[in-house]
């Protein structure tokens, strides 16, 4: 019997992990890894937070896993644009996206396009050196920044914005934004929450590493929101993910006399965004202030007072979730921005299975979870996928392997296999150790694909 041959699309973690499992069910498998940019790790690369090298030190687990003789990287290729699903399918027995969610949600309130305002997810890409993201006008002449949502993410957002420069500058931050965050005038950055302190979306260590800031005060504003009633704890929601951060931790920070320290992060509950105003770009967003009431499933959700407040800003970032991106060729939920999808196993919207089409990680649940929570829904998958392939559900390929890098070499001048990036990664090294960082990132999709080409 021929071997199975698996496309992974997305080289995140999702991805990774997913060719692990399969690289457990035996070794008459193939894999082809491919991704869009010529480098590999998704998020990990490009969204945890560059003053957290400890977690991106998982990247080495993933380089164990691509170096099987049984994955063939493939980066730079684009499914959709350089190959289409139904040649991708053509050459697999079955294809699993794990692409993410690489869009950022949207408030849909007046002036949320005006310059100055952006998602979070393109202002981390900034700073992450995200080649998509590498000209987003970032202007931190201004001395109040506002992030609206109060997850993780908005926290990565916070720090980035109130860490001392010199910091910053012996991690892999992108170059153009450490010089950018080098010349900041913003010295308080105010973290927005709709709800309360018990609904908080962030989780207790990364409250811990925020009040850990050296030369940042961190308030809670208003201190009354601690007193709320009606207060179901996160982890009682219905989208069952989260823990309810220490309102411990709350109390002694709204306690604390602020030092007067030259940044101060204020943590300010009970608040939504109305508007965002200004006439070339934003100079101010109106709160609306909220209560809290349980709602008829027990979800503890806000209702306007009709008080609202104007705050001066010029830069205004919505931390308020990730959104999937539609795949040509392949279902796709637009307002859950995912897509549709039984355990893993693709379906139409009306449920019907598509046969040989899997997905794991963000693209199937969610944007949600952290970088372990790949690994058990990439295992669910997987499972799946072979088990459908026991049952001999899945279509043999027409074309193999040989087929399909010839397809490739029509249409792509440079596939970066595990050679190029294993390149690249040296050169961003070398340019780090030289500066005492763990790397200098490349940013430019030319300038990596010359670096691979040996220029
Ligand atoms: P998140 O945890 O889902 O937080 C989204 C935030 O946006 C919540 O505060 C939410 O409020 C708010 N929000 C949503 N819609 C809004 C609206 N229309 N108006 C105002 N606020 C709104 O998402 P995330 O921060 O993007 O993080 C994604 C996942 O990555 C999470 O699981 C996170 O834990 C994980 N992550 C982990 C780390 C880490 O471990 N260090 C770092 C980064 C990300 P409600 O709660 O009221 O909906």
């Amino acid at each position: 019997m021929s071997a199975l041959r698996v496309a992974i699309v997305g080289a995140g973690p999702a991805g990774a992990y997913a060719a692990e499992h399969l690289l457990r069910a035996g070794n008459e498998i193939e894999i082809e890894l491919i991704d869009r940019l010529p480098t590999p790790w998704g998020l990990v690369r490009a969204g945890v937070s560059p003053d957290h090298q400890d977690t991106k030190a998982v990247t080495r687990n993933f380089e164990e896993i691509v170096a099987s003789p049984q994955i063939t990287l493939r980066l730079g290729v684009e499914v959709g644009r350089d190959v289409s699903h139904e040649e991708l399918l053509a050459h697999h027995h079955a294809v699993l996206y794990t692409v993410g969610a690489p869009g950022g949600r949207r408030l849909g309130v007046d002036g949320e396009d005006l310059p100055g305002s952006f998602t979070a997810t393109d202002f981390v890409g900034w700073y992450n050196g995200h080649p998509d993201h590498q000209d987003l006008p970032v202007d931190l002449g201004t001395e109040r920044a506002v992030i609206v949502g109060n997850g993780n993410v908005a926290f990565d957002v916070a720090r980035m914005l109130t860490l001392p420069a010199d910091v910053l500058a012996a991690t892999d931050i992108s170059d153009t934004a450490l010089a950018a965050l080098r010349e900041s005038r913003v010295r308080e950055v105010v973290v927005l929450a709709r709800r309360g302190p018990a609904q908080a979306a962030f989780t207790s260590p990364e409250l811990l590493a925020l009040m850990a800031l050296p030369g940042v005060d961190v308030t809670v504003e208003p201190a009354s929101a601690l007193d709320e009633e009606v207060a179901t704890p996160r982890a009682g929601d219905a989208r069952g993910y989260g823990r309810s951060v220490s309102l411990g931790l709350l109390r002694e920070l709204a306690a604390r006399e602020p030092s007067g320290a030259e940044r101060r992060i204020v943590l300010r509950f009970l608040g939504s965004p109305v508007a965002l105003h200004g006439e070339d770009r934003v100079t101010a967003i109106t709160i609306g202030r909220n209560e809290l009431e349980t709602g008829m499933d027990g979800r503890t959700v806000v209702r306007p007072t009709g008080d609202e407040e104007q705050l001066e800003t010029g830069l205004v970032l919505k931390a308020i979730g990730y959104h999937g991106r539609a795949v040509p060729g392949v279902p796709f939920d637009e307002a859950a921005g995912v897509i549709p999808n039984d355990g893993g196993r693709v379906t139409e919207t009306d449920g019907a299975q598509v046969p040989g089409v899997y997905v794991s990680g963000w693209i199937k649940r969610g944007p949600s979870g952290v970088i372990g929570t790949n690994k058990h829904c990439a295992g669910d998958t997987v499972e799946a996928l072979l088990a459908d392939h026991a049952a001999g559900h899945l279509a043999a390929p027409t074309g193999d392997g040989a087929a399909f890098a010839a397809l490739l070499g029509e249409r792509v001048a440079t596939v970066v296999d595990l050679d190029g990036w294993q390149a690249l990664d040296a050169h961003e090294r070398a340019g780090g150790a030289a500066q005492g960082r763990p790397r200098v990132k490349v940013t430019d999709v030319e300038q990596m694909l010359a670096v691979v080409s040996g220029g």
